[in-house]
């Protein structure tokens, strides 16, 4: 589902990531953990494009991510060719980023009606039951400011799957929530899982990274410094910066 080879980004004469190779398989679920600054959330960011990688390629469900192919040569997607890519890419991040002006129904039928042209009844139906899905039937016609950061959280997951993407991207989820309020969101990660959706998920959530994870990824000055198997890489890693980083958080 996701191929990136070789991937580098620069800003500026910051070399950011320094040559990143992953795969990810449809249906599963890769964890990434690793310092601030190491690159995690520029990754993510190159997989749906909102960064423009400087060298390597990426591929998400076959298809390359902001290039077309031509011979040998790459050119770059237009603005539209990349919006109808990234599509089929949900993305959660840190900060819910709902629309304050509008209730959590409206919040999940915006996108798939403005942007797909999808029928209002049918969106609304399938955003009854992702509200359903995510434990928050009670909270359709609520607005964000009523709405606790796990509750926000749950819906912005929902209004991402509500564009029915191939593959959904988590950027700390959880880390902008009280320790409470975790628990809920990771349950509706857990799941979707489960359901077999393919996922990228940066987290510090070594729980779940060991629970849910097919595999486990640690970053550290923009490179892969070791992957595998979760509960390997957390009780055996192989690599000493990988030892220091999960000394200090676990
Ligand atoms: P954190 O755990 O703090 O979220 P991260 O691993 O997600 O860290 P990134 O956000 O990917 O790290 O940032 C990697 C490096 O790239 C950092 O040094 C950051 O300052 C730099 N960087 C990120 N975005 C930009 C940008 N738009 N312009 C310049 N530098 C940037
Ligand atoms: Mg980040």
């Amino acid at each position: 589902m996701v191929k990136a080879e070789g991937i580098h980004k620069f800003f500026g004469r910051l070399h950011i990531l320094r040559g990143i190779d992953l795969e990810v398989r449809s249906g599963q679920v890769m964890c990434v953990i690793g310092p601030s600054g190491s690159g995690k959330s520029t990754f993510l960011r190159c997989i749906n494009h909102l960064e423009k990688i400087d060298s390597g390629r990426l591929w998400v469900d076959g298809h390359l991510v902001g290039y077309r192919q031509r011979g040998d040569k790459l050119h770059e997607m237009r603005e539209s060719e990349v919006a109808a890519q990234r599509r089929d890419i949900g993305m959660v991040f840190q900060r819910f980023n709902l629309f304050p002006h509008m209730t959590a129904l409206q919040n999940i039928m915006e996108a798939p009606i403005r942007v797909k042209g999808e029928p209002r009844q049918v969106v609304r139906e399938r955003a009854l039951r992702l509200l359903d899905q995510v434990g928050l039937s009670e909270k359709v016609d609520s607005y964000p400011s009523q709405l606790s950061g796990g509750q926000q959280q749950r819906v912005a997951i929902a209004r991402a799957l509500a564009m029915e993407p191939k593959l959904m991207l988590f950027d700390e989820p959880t880390s902008a929530l009280d320790p409470e309020l975790v628990g809920d969101v990771l349950d509706v990660m857990r799941r979707l899982a489960q359901d077999g959706m393919t996922m990228v998920v940066v987290t510090h959530e070594m729980g779940f990274a060991r629970e849910v994870g097919d595999s486990l990824v640690f970053m550290d000055g923009g490179v892969v410094v070791e992957e595998g198997d979760p509960r390997e890489v957390l009780t055996d890693p192989q690599h000493q910066r990988t030892r220091d980083f999960l000394s200090k958080v676990l």
